[in-house]
């Protein structure tokens, strides 16, 4: 398929090819869309075998940031970049002050971030040449690491989807095996504790385990291969993605699963229709996994780290709405979450016009 057939299919505003010969930089930067405000999402760094591979990535993550902002409510687009290189040894100041001088050009129609491969320091780079960049550190205005947010919020959909399945959102004694210790799963456990569940761990970081295991010593440990086995009331994927698929789903004893994990259905249409048919209920990860963008969309606007919290508990709202419309509509719980999200993307501000950006932040140093 052409290039700009594979664009105009994906439903995409604007894809721009980044390219300064000074610094090596080679970058894809997809707004996909634009109808609720500024494309906001991360700028990946990693060494795409081919630069299809990297358009491919950078259409798909776009997309994904639409969805995801519109279902959390924010007054946000979607859009995502690309830096083709390996994080571990391409990385300079220079480029990535290359790159921040084109996010500057679009005057604010795509604002970066974080993301796989890059860091806060690389953000600070990107920062003398552009303001449109969020998730720079706290010390220079920024919101900080968004994680300990992120986490709340996965803690908050799950409240709201034992609700739905048990009428009650207490945990008490609720068993919960949680995949990944890191920096989402670790805060994640704290407020599961505190609500009197019992917790099953698993990490392949012997180190994370313990650092949990020294805080809570009634926790539970199983090794990787064995926590789609554990019998347990909610799954929560906090590690990486694709986890649950053919292979695991037969495996799965819960009735839940609701994790901070990105892409956590290998194959979406399949592997919804297969958890369906055994009576286990999924919460879509995007719609679960908003904490991390309401963080840096609090350096926007009017916005506050007290806005981004109380933003973040709604997301207990958003998921019994998806819950809701799976239940009238008839559909599964990620029909459900696309057609909330595409509601509110068609009656955006910007939804018959294009948006040109105009942001203004709220950094406070
Ligand atoms: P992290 O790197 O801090 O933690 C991930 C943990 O998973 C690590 O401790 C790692 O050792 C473990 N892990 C990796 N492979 C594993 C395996 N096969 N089995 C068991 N454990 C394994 O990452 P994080 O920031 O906690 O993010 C966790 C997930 O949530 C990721 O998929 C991330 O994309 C997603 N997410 C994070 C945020 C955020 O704010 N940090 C926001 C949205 C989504």
């Amino acid at each position: 398929m052409s290039i700009f057939k594979e664009i105009a299919l994906k439903g995409h505003e604007q894809v721009i090819y980044c390219q300064d010969k000074i610094s090596g930089l080679q970058a894809i930067i997809a707004i996909h869309n634009t109808a609720l405000g500024p494309s906001l999402g991360g700028c990946r760094m990693w060494p795409y075998a081919s630069e299809e591979e990297a358009l491919y990535d950078v259409l798909r993550l776009s997309r994904g940031m639409t969805y995801k902002s519109a279902v959390a409510g924010l007054h946000l687009g979607g859009g995502k970049a690309v830096i083709i290189g390996d994080p571990k040894t391409k990385k300079s100041p220079e480029l990535f002050k290359a790159f921040g001088r084109f996010v500057q050009s679009l005057s604010g129609r795509y604002i970066t971030a974080e993301d796989v491969g890059t860091s806060e320091k690389d953000m600070e780079y990107i920062f003398e040449e552009t303001d449109y960049v969020t998730g720079i550190s706290a010390k220079r205005g920024g919101s900080g690491n968004p994680s300990p947010v992120t986490a709340f919020g996965v803690y908050r959909g799950i409240l709201a989807a034992n609700k739905y399945k048990t009428g009650s959102d207490a945990l008490s004694n609720r068993v919960i095996a949680v995949q990944g210790t890191g920096s989402v799963g670790s805060h994640l456990i704290d407020y599961l504790i505190k609500d009197g569940a019992r917790v099953v761990v698993t990490d392949i970081s012997e180190e994370s385990v313990k650092r949990i295991k020294d805080k809570y010593a009634q926790v539970e440990y199983v090794s990787p291969e064995e926590i789609y086995d554990v019998k347990c009331d909610i799954f929560a994927p906090c590690a990486l993605g694709a986890c649950v698929n053919s292979k695991t789903i037969p495996k799965l004893k819960c009735e839940i699963i609701a994790g901070s994990a990105n892409n956590v259905l290998e194959n979406e249409d399949k592997d919804i229709q297969a958890l369906g048919a055994k009576g286990i209920l999924y919460i879509p990860d995007y719609v679960i996994s908003a904490g991390g963008i309401i963080n840096v969309a609090s350096e926007l606007g009017d916005g506050s780290q007290e806005t981004a919290w109380s933003r973040t508990a709604e997301i207990y709202d958003t998921v019994t709405k998806v819950l809701q419309i799976a239940s009238e509509k008839n559909m599964n719980t990620v029909q459900a979450a696309n057609a909330l999200a595409e509601s509110r993307i068609s009656e955006g501000p910007y939804a018959h016009t294009m948006y040109m950006g105009e942001v203004s932040f709220n950094r406070r140093a």
